[in-house]
């Protein structure tokens, strides 16, 4: 996929669906992000969103790294 970023402008080849614009006649347009900013911002690819999205683009649900658990 090649296109402009959704976050960062720029001009990418590695772009990566993360949400759509319903639109009432083209059937909705497809929001990219590049895989950078996908990684810096967590977003979740289109392709893992709940089948009831609304295309909003999604922040990856948080996976914490954080190796504490309370002991
Ligand atoms: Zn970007």
């Amino acid at each position: 996929m090649t296109g402009r970023c959704g976050w960062c402008r720029e001009p990418r080849n590695d772009l990566v669906a993360v949400g759509f614009h319903p639109a009432t006649s083209a059937g909705g347009v497809s929001v990219y992000a590049c895989a950078g900013c996908v990684a810096a911002r967590q977003l979740l690819p289109l392709a893992e969103h709940p089948v009831e999205t609304d295309g909003t683009p999604r922040i990856r649900p948080s996976t914490t790294t954080t190796t504490r658990t309370g002991q």
